[in-house]
């Protein structure tokens, strides 16, 4: 059942499209992660589904209604943004009471609702305080409480962590996921940070170029990336070019390996996506799918060793685990690999029929 529907939303800003045919459903309490580069058209989807911007076609709809034509303060949205916008003149008290005020809930209420959201995000203490008397992470907690204050039935993040530091930005992010589980409130999150949105979400929808490329788990986009770009956007990877043989193994420069799920006519090009952690150092060649290859590079990591270990034209990355009772194989050491045939993700491959 979803609660939040984006149907078939495009937008043009001229001649310049800049979302197409973008399809999102979202469940009651869900957190979906839009994740894509700079100017995949992230934010303009965030500003539609907030009212912000009017859909050049297509439609959005908010627990069964229509809400594309209606304008932001109608739409039951809270909404945090990347820089922090707390009303500079206002205490924290009264930013979190905004909305409220507007709403013209009566003052008894208003103080009972503001307490419990500050609660809620850990700064009770400073209600009194003003925005440039906190640091910035706290100032993003008041942002969210004044966004949830409102109770509004959709959360919207806009880059909310990127102006933080690193530290800060971790523990925020748990809170927010935290807070927005303890409160079951459906969230869009959007991001360009692949580490925060496989962290903080349920699903994520990878963009390039206005449009969706995978919808998916976190679990799933990680590990069955279903296009060359999510697959090079999302983590580390080594793609092992070859040819399909037709019965389930593909050949790389002369070496057999098997891998689930290969289709494709015998001598079709295969591109193979493999993750570092996917790929194992095994004795000697003896065992089934393994690659012979020679250690172009070896660097040390602390708990991960990770190698680059070259094939012909193709070259892997391998992540060890480090034992302190085994040193690592040495540059020019010819090493044999191994993966499981699931282990590895066909990219570009023509679906099923
Ligand atoms: P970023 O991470 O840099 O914020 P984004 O993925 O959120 O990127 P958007 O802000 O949605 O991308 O912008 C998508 C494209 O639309 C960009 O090329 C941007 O220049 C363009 N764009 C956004 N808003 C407008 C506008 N009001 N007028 C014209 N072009 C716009």
């Amino acid at each position: 059942m979803s609660f939040l529907r984006i149907d078939a939303v495009s937008k043009s800003f001229g001649a310049n499209t800049v979302v197409q045919k973008f399809d999102l459903s979202i469940r009651k309490g869900e957190f979906v992660s839009l994740l894509g580069p700079s100017g995949c058209g992230k934010t303009t989807v965030l500003r539609m589904v907030a009212g912000f911007e009017t859909p050049s076609s297509g439609a959005i709809v908010i627990d069964g209604q229509d809400v594309t034509n209606l304008p932001p303060n109608r739409r039951r949205i809270g909404m945090v943004f990347q820089a922090y916008a707390l009303f500079p003149n206002m205490s924290v008290f009264d930013n979190v009471a905004f909305g409220l005020k507007i709403a013209g809930m009566a003052k008894a209420e208003i103080g009972a609702r503001v307490t419990e959201m500050l609660k809620l995000i850990g700064l009770g203490h400073l209600a009194d305080r003003y925005p440039y008397q906190m640091s910035g992470g706290q100032q993003q907690r008041v942002a969210l409480a004044r966004a949830l204050a409102p109770k509004p039935q959709v959360l919207l993040l806009d880059e909310p962590l990127s102006a933080l530091d690193a530290k800060i930005r971790t523990s925020l992010r748990e809170e927010i996921r935290q807070i927005q589980q303890q409160l079951g409130i459906t969230t869009i999150f959007v991001t360009h940070d692949q580490e925060e949105a496989l962290s903080i979400s349920d699903r994520i929808v990878v963009m390039n170029g206005g449009r969706a490329e995978q919808v998916g788990t976190p679990f799933e986009i990680y590990n069955r990336p279903a296009t060359r770009f999510v697959a090079s956007f999302i983590g580390t990877l080594s793609l092992l070019e070859g040819e399909a043989m037709g019965d389930g193994q593909m050949d790389v420069a002369g070496q057999k390996i098997a891998v689930t799920d290969l289709r494709g006519a015998p001598g079709t090009p295969v591109t193979l996506a493999l993750r570092p952690e996917a790929l194992s150092l095994v004795p000697s060649a003896e065992r089934a799918n393994t690659l012979q290859g020679e250690i172009e590079a070896v660097q040390f990591l602390g708990s991960v060793v990770r190698m680059r270990v070259r094939m012909g034209a193709n070259v892997l990355l391998l992540d060890a685990f480090n034992s302190p009772a085994a040193p690592p194989p040495l540059r020019g050491e010819t090493v044999s690999l191994h993966f499981a045939p699931g282990d590895g993700q066909i990219l570009d491959q023509p679906l099923a029929v």
